[in-house]
């Protein structure tokens, strides 16, 4: 799934506004990471960005696109999903937004939905700790993975 190239500017040129205003120099490396994660929508995790920036750039190490991608995360220029500091993955979207999750491959996909935007979150949730935002997660079987079974 690619990212409109439009949706991508605008993601880019948030990216720079963010590191001026927040004096995080804005290297070649930098903008080629973030670039990674905005222009492809499928949510990768840090080896995946590290193998595909490599190809661009021979001379980035893994350490450096993993402290890179924390530290757009820290400035909230991506979001995470799953959990573990290893296994979690990136996205660029910031809109409110959901996902669905193949339980075969990983596949990740955004999906939109007002109704669960909104969606009234029990109350015992908040003896956890304070709720920031909802992301539902749809778990399920792709359709490539579902025709590989078939
Ligand atoms: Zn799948
Ligand atoms: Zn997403």
């Amino acid at each position: 799934m690619k990212i409109k190239k439009k949706e991508v500017e605008q993601r880019m040129k948030h990216f720079e506004t963010v590191c001026r205003d927040e004096g995080i120099k804005l290297t070649h490396q930098r903008m080629e990471i973030f670039r990674e994660v905005a222009h492809t929508g499928d949510h990768p995790d840090a080896d995946l960005v590290f193998q595909r920036v490599r190809n661009r750039i021979p001379t980035v190490s893994l350490d450096t696109v993993y402290r890179t991608l924390w530290l757009l995360n820290d400035f909230g220029l991506v979001e995470t999903l799953g959990s573990g500091r290893k296994r979690t993955r990136f996205d660029a979207n910031l809109d409110s937004h959901h996902h669905f999750v193949c339980v075969k491959c990983g596949l990740t996909r955004d999906f939109y939905s007002n109704d669960l935007d909104n969606i009234k979150i029990p109350e015992s949730v908040g003896s956890f700790g304070k709720i920031e935002a909802t992301h539902v997660e749809v778990h399920g079987v792709c359709r490539e993975c579902g025709e590989k079974g078939r």
